[in-house]
């Protein structure tokens, strides 16, 4: 397994094809992005602005992240971890026990990336940790609100 640390993130993966993938897939297309070279830099860019998103800012804390090449061996991993069960299988998660975000850098997108870093900037940020249900929604509403401009109170 290799590794990976960034200012905020441990990011595991099998091989460097992987890692790239991810980097790329998070990347949103644009001209400037499109001849800029993927750096694992990217995903302290993201985690950054979902922080700045929640009007939270100068949070220091680390989040593993475990990729996976495609949906086979996402599934195979969650199987190994959780057991398998007949509940439907997400497409990423954050788990709370072990402080991991798990995704599938077949699937994986910037939105997608933006919600798993919600759980664990919560969890840093709050000494107690509000209910799930209103981690879930904050968590949906960065997903969705990502790159609209930042209302200040
Ligand atoms: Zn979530």
């Amino acid at each position: 397994m290799k590794q990976t640390k960034t200012r905020y993130t441990i990011i595991r993966y099998d091989d460097n094809r992987i890692l790239a993938r991810f980097i790329k897939n998070i990347t949103p297309f644009s001209f400037r992005n499109w001849f800029a070279r993927s750096t694992p830099s990217r995903i302290d860019k993201l985690c950054k602005r979902v922080q700045r998103v929640l009007g939270i800012h100068s949070l220091q804390f680390t989040v593993t992240i475990r990729l996976f090449a495609d949906r086979k061996s996402f599934v195979a991993g969650y199987n190994r971890l959780y057991g398998k069960t007949s509940k439907k299988v997400p497409r990423s998660l954050y788990d709370f026990l072990y402080k991991v975000i798990y995704v599938n850098v077949d699937d994986v997108d910037e939105e997608m990336l933006a919600h798993e870093f919600t759980h664990p900037i919560f969890r840093e940020y709050f000494k107690q940790s509000p209910p799930r249900i209103i981690t879930e929604i904050l968590a949906t509403y960065v997903e969705s609100h990502l790159h609209d401009r930042i209302k200040r109170y």
